[in-house]
């Protein structure tokens, strides 16, 4: 039997110009072949290996393809990192990030200021944590008037990162959000939200599905567009560049 390696580990891979990225391998018992995998929401590269595939043939995939690797990262969205001085559109309205002086323990939001404390390790973490926060309470709270105007009760709301839904409505009645959704202007927040908890009644695509939709929140033809045409933008908040500038040696 041959051993394979713990399911998930790292590998940094070079790239063309000098840079280096950060290879996540994942075995898959679903994939027949070898593949790449870029997340566009944070960047991250991911090699995924079928079962009984060798790592050493994984990597030498990924050393063939690190041209196309470094051009997918750079047709990424440019990132928004969370720091100081960075301005988010929360909700429509700008929202400052600022470094909270002295020795407080909490963010504290003073109109478009959201002063975070800290040191600067801790500083993007903060950002996101509240972030994730006002979205499940903006979300939580809109999801249960919209589902009591149609009769329905909401069992759960969970708040994801999600790479490619913006929400999702479980047979069970489970609904789910992206927390990035707090930073889309709030029509397009309300029109997802009343999408899921339209599915509560119609778990399909039809035309009276639509109908709810629209009973709910109005004519969402906008919205739809506005996602398909910025949704990509959303995805570029609180990321890092994934890739990594080799630090020279300074062993003397
Ligand atoms: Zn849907």
């Amino acid at each position: 039997m041959p051993v394979l390696q713990p399911a998930k580990s790292t590998h940094i891979l070079d790239l063309p110009g000098g840079r280096e990225v950060l290879l996540n391998l994942r075995r898959s018992a679903k994939a027949r072949h070898i593949l790449i995998k870029i997340n566009d929401a944070n960047g991250k590269v991911e090699l995924v290996l079928p079962r009984r595939a060798a790592i050493r043939d994984g990597l030498t995939f990924a050393n063939e393809r690190a041209g196309w690797i470094e051009k997918q990262l750079s047709a990424l969205p440019a990132p928004v990192p969370f720091q100081a001085g960075t301005v988010l559109q929360l909700m429509g309205e700008p929202l400052l990030l600022a470094r909270r002086q002295g020795g407080a323990k909490r963010l504290r939001r003073i109109g478009g200021l959201l002063e975070v404390p800290g040191e600067d390790a801790q500083f993007a973490g903060h950002v996101q944590c509240w972030l994730v926060a006002e979205a499940r309470r903006e979300i939580g709270e809109r999801a249960e008037s919209l589902a009591a105007r149609i009769g329905r009760p909401v069992h759960h709301v969970a708040i994801r990162d999600t790479a490619t839904r913006w929400g999702s409505c479980s047979a069970a009645g489970n609904l789910s959000f992206s927390w990035r959704l707090i930073l889309a202007p709030p029509r397009v927040l309300n029109y997802v939200v009343a999408h899921e908890v339209a599915h509560l009644n119609e778990m399909n695509h039809s035309a009276s599905f639509w109908h709810l939709v629209t009973e709910l929140v109005g004519d969402p033809s906008c919205e739809r567009l506005w996602l398909r045409r910025n949704g990509s933008q959303l995805k570029r908040y609180g990321r890092q560049d994934p890739r990594l500038v080799p630090q020279p040696c300074s062993t003397p």
